[in-house]
């Protein structure tokens, strides 16, 4: 009965159904991004759901994380999602990692998962999650989101990634300007990616960077080619030879 409606979907069905059941994927992040992409990543059934964040919930995080609640405040992100998600949809195993990654663990932690979906804040983690699943050959949903604008992308390591749009880890030292509703918007975009990749189904955003422009209104499809030079490209093949 909770599927009923996607089951309708001819290219969902019952097979569709079954394939989200058996699939795993790591969420990076579990803030503006990330509980959009949770949440209706849980609903639709997705079997096994692994959440990845070392933060704790601050006041400051609600007016776009709507996995956490004022009363979370203090609590663990992983902590907080956990339990909305296992009350949302208790026949999906919703795994938490309170921990940062690094360039030790990364690749520990998201290895064994179908689709890696990035929903973190900042370049660094970006990068290395990016680098970590082209080495393992795991596709990656990719979205940012700053004021109005957002943008989502899909990568694996045949197709372009943000380094080869000259993306770099300038670390940022103010915290971005975000509306609720835009991260809302782009986590949404991602989630629906993620759910396409897992079933095999549609177009994947593979090297084409939409971006959205909630001012205007306007989506915009921005085609990316990969770089010869790209570092994490690089990166990615010389970890592999370095097995
Ligand atoms: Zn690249």
């Amino acid at each position: 009965m909770r599927y009923e409606r996607q089951l309708l979907i001819p290219q969902i069905g019952q097979s569709g159904q079954e394939k989200l059941k058996k699939s795993k994927v790591t969420v990076i992040g579990v803030g503006g991004l990330g509980s959009p992409v949770l949440t209706y990543l849980v609903s639709a059934g997705v079997g096994r759901i692994q959440i990845v964040d070392c933060d704790v919930v601050s006041e400051s995080n609600l007016n776009r994380q709507f996995l956490h609640h004022t009363v979370d405040i203090g609590r663990a992100k992983v902590l907080s999602a956990q339990e909305k998600l296992a009350s949302l949809n208790p026949e999906v195993k919703v795994s938490t990692v309170n921990q940062r990654l690094n360039p030790d663990n990364v690749k520990e932690y998201i290895s064994g998962s179908d689709v890696v979906v990035d929903c973190v804040d900042n370049a660094e983690t970006r990068i290395m999650a990016a680098a970590a699943c082209m080495e393992l050959d795991i596709p990656l949903v990719e979205g940012g989101v700053r004021g109005f604008y957002g943008y989502v992308m899909d990568i694996g390591k045949d197709y372009p990634c943000l380094s080869c749009l000259g993306y770099d880890t300038v670390k940022q030292k103010t915290p971005v300007p975000v509306l609720g509703v835009t991260a809302g918007i782009i986590g949404c975009m991602q989630a629906n990616e993620c759910i396409k990749l897992l079933l095999g189904i549609g177009a994947p955003l593979y090297g084409r960077m939409l971006n959205y422009d909630g001012l205007s209104g306007n989506w915009e499809e921005v085609h990316v080619k990969k770089a010869a030079d790209c570092p994490i490209h690089a990166r990615a093949e010389a970890g592999k030879r370095g097995k």
